[in-house]
């Protein structure tokens, strides 16, 4: 959607690189730290993170580790 402002358009940011968008997660996926998975597994664990955020009221303030 940029992924973040809600305009639901995965591969527009705007022109602002601050907003994320889907090369983001490719790039992502491709690190040694996830050893290459890709896309997919980024956002699976992306959204992971992001619900369990969400089920205990940090998206605006997120621990350091959960
Ligand atoms: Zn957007």
């Amino acid at each position: 959607m940029c992924y973040t402002c809600g305009c639901k358009l995965p591969y527009e940011d705007h022109g602002d690189p601050a907003n994320i968008v889907e090369d983001h997660l490719k790039r992502a996926g491709d690190t040694d730290t996830i050893k290459h998975a890709g896309v997919e597994q980024a956002k699976q664990n992306l959204l992971e993170l992001l619900e369990i955020q969400r089920e205990a009221g940090d998206l605006a303030n997120p621990k350091q580790s959960y």
